[in-house]
């Protein structure tokens, strides 16, 4: 039994989700469908999503919403009529807006997500309308009705396993289930959203709840490929790679699969394979637990921007018990999470995402540690860093990759900031200029792919 999720891309138009029907045929063991909301039909398209959010913006306002309320409901009817459907679905789906849009207005953030949650949720409605309407039997599954539970963190909205008992029982459900991703409730049953690009998520938890033989996730790409095709010409794709380098991967930019997906189906050992609905006979990037990664250690490269450093020196530090804690405790209390934490005998580095740090914070952290720690020198880089990060299960089998990847990166001129390599060694991090980054990455993919004809 299969699990597959059809992301934005795949469902934004009517054309889009025949291919998604011609998938879903040509697969008895594809039983469980999750999918987006609308997204995208060409670059300057608005997703469904993103219209949800004005029009929960507007009402919020108390505004006007009759424009924003069209623009949402002429997209389902758009798709609704290329798919031969008749009116009343998006009848349905328009009744289902204004009634959301009745609710309260006082918790800002649960009105807006059960906007935004309308999204999918009136897609999935319509995808089993049009599957039954051209013969595939499906039914259409509210997730508060199969029990995708969630914690009661709006900030950090996770999935519950609690609620994996209740969903495996989707399997018993007869014909194709079509379920909407991007959202669950919480035990007194208030809906909440994952953040954006949450439906991977959803269709991990699935996956994981049923233990289905695998997790389709399909979207617009051939693979996942082992540099950003925007940077580097035509880079090689990945057929086959493990979880912990998919995670590796997403976390530093990798967009094509939610780096908050991979934990339910890694937990339950279900494999993910990602696939193009547009090219669906391409066989796709599998994600498995391991592979043999004797002939390439590293599978992939890739880097993030928009990072800042928090420098510490203290003359012996080494001896001074606690010192990490009572730092990173200045950063809890300015609830700031951290991302690296390279360090030396007498000094250490806090690696932080500058979106968290401001004028005000900023000052109070560099106060506080002088203070408080009563070090020699602190100050916080608020540059914008990038970190290229360089990936591979093979890399703690392989002597010699470190070296080559630095000198790789002095070829280009660059200066290394910060090296990290995480106890794991399923990456290597290096801390560099932004405006480096692309060369760095040009250079580091001729080191390592530029003979790699197929990646397996
Ligand atoms: N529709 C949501 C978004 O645009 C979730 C998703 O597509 O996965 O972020």
């Amino acid at each position: 039994m299969k699990v597959c999720k059809f992301g934005g891309t795949s469902v934004a138009s009517a054309e889009q989700i025949k291919k998604v029907a011609n998938i879903v045929k040509s697969d008895p063991s594809r039983k469980i469908i999750v999918v987006s909301a609308p997204g995208k039909r060409f670059g300057e398209d608005e997703k469904v999503t993103d219209l949800l959010i004005k029009l929960a913006e507007a009402a919020l306002n108390r505004q006007n919403v009759d424009n924003e309320l069209e623009n949402v409901v002429a997209r389902y009817r758009s798709i609704a009529e290329g798919l031969g459907l008749g009116e009343n679905i998006s009848n349905i789906i328009e009744d289902d807006l204004r009634e959301r849009l009745s609710t309260n207005l006082e918790d800002e953030s649960l009105f807006t997500d059960a906007i935004k949650a309308a999204g999918e949720d009136n897609n999935a409605k319509l995808v089993a309308e049009y599957f039954n309407h051209i013969g595939l039997k499906a039914q259409y599954v509210c997730p508060k009705k199969a029990g995708l539970l969630v914690n009661n963190r709006p900030e950090r909205v996770r999935a519950l396993p609690e609620g994996y008992d209740r969903l495996e029982k989707l399997k018993d459900e007869p014909g194709i289930i079509v379920f909407p991703g991007f959202f669950g409730y919480t035990e007194d049953g208030t809906l909440r959203t994952f953040n954006r690009g949450g439906s991977d998520i959803s269709g991990s938890i699935v996956a994981a709840a049923i233990r289905a033989e695998l997790y389709e996730n399909f979207t617009d790409v051939d693979s996942v490929f082992t540099a950003n095709p925007t940077v580097v010409d035509q880079p090689v794709a990945i057929e086959k790679m493990t979880y912990r380098e998919m995670r590796e991967l997403a976390y530093a930019g990798f967009s094509v699969f939610h780096d908050e997906a991979l934990m339910p189906a890694f937990l339950r050992s279900v494999p993910v394979c990602i696939k193009n609905t547009n090219n669906p006979e391409a066989p796709g990037t599998l994600i498995v637990r391991d592979r043999d990664h004797s002939a390439q250690p590293v599978i992939g490269i890739a880097a993030d921007s928009g990072f800042s450093t928090l420098f510490v020196y203290k003359y012996l530090m080494n001896l001074e018990i606690g010192f990490g804690r009572c730092l990173l405790e200045i950063l809890e209390d300015e609830e700031i999470p951290f991302e690296h934490t390279p360090s030396g005998i007498d000094n250490l580095s806090v690696i932080i995402r500058s979106k968290f740090l401001n004028e005000k914070n900023s000052e109070r952290i560099v106060r506080r540690v002088k203070e408080e720690l009563e070090v020699d020198d602190v100050h916080l880089r608020n540059t914008d860093y990038s970190m290229v990060v360089l990936v591979g299960e093979g890399m703690r089998h392989t002597t010699g990759l470190a070296a080559r990847a630095a000198s790789a990166i002095s070829r280009t001129g660059a200066n290394i900031e910060m090296i990290n390599q995480g106890s794991s060694e399923v990456s290597l991090v290096f801390g560099v200029d932004k405006k480096d980054e692309t060369k760095i990455l040009k250079e580091l993919y001729k080191e390592f792919f530029s003979k790699v004809v197929s990646y397996v």
